[in-house]
């Protein structure tokens, strides 16, 4: 997901990078404003008790749903959606970090539960890897690379399918197959190392063409443009207003529409005032002033100052990073809200051009997936049958191989490593799998996991590294993808997407457009289609600075029932489309809740990192190889891209062949 660039239309902003501190946060940074409270109708509206196969049986199983991921596919089907029974993109309900994937975590590593012993596996490996998302499985390609065809990797994952945060969600409907993204979105190629552009050719991905054949972008452009839609739980009515964005380029500008926000018309007036002005109110100040203000100001605490807005027309820009950082707008900086492209160039002297908006997305149907995927494919052949760049995306896989012995690369599913440790020539690693703990030696491990998990597993690090690892707390995002029946309700209303500034989810547009890997689903096409519900969840108001929000934020994210996303998304589309024909009762055919709790990696923010010296970051401390065991991950990098995942697996893999 696309974080704008517009700092360069800054004076004098100096290079994105490390910022000056900011030694005063709370007493004059961000002043939180809690989301709107979801609003829950009488608990089984109508319509909730209707036996569909988007239930989520085993929510809330906790640790008697261990090892069962699998099970919670069994479901009977709506009319129409068919499900493969064992096959895990095609599970509905709670995904993403799903029930069965994290209880053994929180419980063996995290909360020191005790184990039984563990049962020796036979086989010996080369390496082990834990994380079988794009940077473990990127890691075994490498290791492969460096250290011969030959050598032996187990991979290791909690979840019930590979790819980490790059899953995608599969819908049967009507003789047809509906992808969605289940996490991670598109590939941000102008981003790339002679790294990762040597392995994207390696798997044949051609940006280019990938281009090519998308008319994708967020149901902001090509048919629709921008459009906010205020609902009535939060605004008192329901009210689409098309043409203009809270953040978004001059020609979506808010301004001839604020007549029609429901707001009161003071906040209106606030708001007109807002975006009429034409100033530098820094004007005064030095270059250094100047990027020191930027930098070390709350963005929140600038535009009531500077720009004059009061709670009820902050409370619009809330969410507006809920996507794109997963955080509250209130945590960022001056800088770094601008060059997310919200308003308010015009009160430091500049302004912003319709180019800066431009995205230039390089898309697969089911986002990174396809590039998981291609991984896979490329590490164990028999998993598909001769699938490339061109036919992925509907590529049947055949997940039996992913852990067959003999096979040089096997993929573990459903196993959560809760200890690694060296022993006299090799590393130990302690997993639960189907409930039960196992152990499996190694010559090396590489920990491709979230790293703020690694402390609990590693016992014997140094504790410094242990607290830079604990340091990288991930900011949490979900992706609801919900089928539809048909997409007629929104050509009636002229929108392929839409902001929601008042809703748990910030945002939703229409999941077609992307023809690529194989697949094509048609922006205009008639019939069912998905629609992606995207965002992150507000913490509560109590929580007062970064990270209590960004845990509180993950809690919630887990607490929350599949019914409490169900009724949402009912709520929503019936308040956005019920006078076009849509009804939820109806015409929702089946919903995937993507839940990240740990979702991006922490990449450091103006207001609450410190400045570190080159070498001295902590996820520098973090990464440092130890013994026989290497550190990968986004999070090595801290940068939550696929890029460096990638580029963050080579360098593990490198500093573990130049130790032999
Ligand atoms: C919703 C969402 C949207 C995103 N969109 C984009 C985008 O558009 N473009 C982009 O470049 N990036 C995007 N990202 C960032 C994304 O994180 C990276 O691109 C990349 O997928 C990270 O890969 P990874 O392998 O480093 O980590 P992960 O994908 O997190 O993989 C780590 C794996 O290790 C597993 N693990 C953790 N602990 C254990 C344990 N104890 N035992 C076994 N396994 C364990 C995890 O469950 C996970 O499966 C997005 C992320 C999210 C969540």
């Amino acid at each position: 997901m696309l974080k704008r660039a517009l700092l360069h239309l800054l004076k004098n902003a100096p290079p994105i990078g490390p910022a000056p501190k900011w030694h005063a946060r709370l007493s004059s940074g961000p002043q939180f404003t809690e989301g709107p409270v979801l609003t829950k109708p009488p608990k089984t509206p109508s319509g909730l008790n209707i036996p569909i196969e988007r239930r989520d049986f085993i929510h809330g199983s906790g640790l008697l749903g261990l090892g069962l991921g699998l099970e919670s596919h069994a479901l009977s089907s709506t009319e129409g959606v068919l499900h493969p029974p064992t096959y895990p993109p095609s599970l509905t309900g709670l995904r993403g970090s799903h029930p069965g994937s994290f209880e053994a975590a929180h419980a063996f590593a995290r909360d020191g539960l005790a184990l039984a012993n563990p049962k020796q596996d036979v086989d010996h490996f080369d390496a082990v890897i834990v994380g079988a998302g794009i940077s473990g499985l990127a890691a075994a390609h490498y290791y492969r690379q460096q250290f011969g065809n030959d050598k032996r990797i187990l991979i290791l994952d909690n979840h019930d399918d590979f790819g980490g945060h790059a899953k995608r969600n599969e819908f049967h409907q009507g003789g047809r197959l509906h992808l969605a993204i289940g996490g991670t979105h598109n590939l941000e190629y102008w981003q790339f190392s002679h790294t990762v552009n040597e392995l994207m050719g390696l798997l044949g991905v051609d940006i280019k063409s990938l281009r090519a054949q998308s008319e994708f972008n967020y149901g902001r452009t090509g048919r629709h443009a921008h459009s906010i839609w205020f609902d009535r739980q939060t605004y008192g009515r329901d009210q689409l207003i098309k043409g203009c964005s809270l953040k978004g380029p001059p020609s979506a500008s808010p301004l001839p529409y604020l007549d029609q926000f429901p707001i009161s018309a003071a906040a209106r007036q606030e708001l007109r005032q807002f975006y009429e002005a034409k100033t530098d109110c820094l004007a005064d100040m030095t270059a250094d002033a100047r990027s020191d203000f930027l930098h070390s100001t709350s963005y929140f605490h600038f535009l009531r100052d500077k720009g004059g807005l009061g709670d009820e027309a902050l409370q619009l820009f809330a969410k507006a990073c809920h996507g794109s950082w997963g955080l509250e707008t209130a945590c960022l900086s001056v800088a770094e809200a601008l060059d997310e492209g919200l308003p308010g160039l015009n009160l430091v002297g500049e302004s912003a051009d319709e180019s800066d908006w431009s995205y230039p997305a390089a898309f697969f149907p089911d986002g990174n997936a396809s590039i998981a995927r291609l991984l896979v494919a490329h590490l164990i052949p028999k998993i598909t049958d001769q699938a490339d760049a061109t036919t992925i995306a509907t590529a049947p896989f055949d997940y039996q191989y992913l852990d067959q012995p003999g096979h040089p690369v096997r993929i573990r599913l459903l196993s959560t490593v809760t200890d690694v440790r060296h022993t006299d020539q090799s590393v130990s690693t302690t997993y639960i799998a189907d409930g039960k703990p196992r152990q499996v030696r190694s010559t090396h491990v590489i920990m491709a996991c979230y790293h703020s998990v690694i402390p609990y597993i590693c016992p014997e690090l140094p504790e410094r590294q242990k607290q830079a690892q604990a340091y990288q707390i991930k900011y949490p995002l979900m992706l609801t993808n919900v089928l539809i029946r048909s997409r007629q309700p929104f050509d009636l209303l002229g929108i392929d997407g839409t902001t929601c500034p008042g809703r748990m989810h910030a945002g939703l547009f229409l999941m077609n457009g992307i023809n690529t890997g194989g697949y094509r689903h048609h922006l205009t096409e008639p019939g069912a289609t998905v629609v992606a519900f995207w965002g992150s969840l507000s913490p509560p108001s109590t929580a007062v600075d970064l990270r209590s929000q960004l845990r509180a934020s993950r809690q919630r994210m887990l607490d929350l029932s599949f019914e409490d996303y169900e009724i949402e998304v009912r709520e929503v589309l019936n308040g956005l489309l019920g006078n076009h024909g849509f009804d939820a009762d109806r015409d929702i055919l089946a919903i995937t809740v993507n839940r990240w709790p740990h979702g991006y990696s922490h990449e450091y923010l103006d207001l609450w990192d410190d400045d570190y010296p080159a070498g001295q970051a902590p996820h520098e401390i973090a990464r440092a190889r130890y013994g026989q065991i290497a550190f990968a991950n986004s999070d090595a990098g801290a940068s939550a891209y696929t890029h460096t995942a990638i580029e963050e697996a080579f360098r593990a893999v490198t500093s573990l062949a130049s130790s032999t």
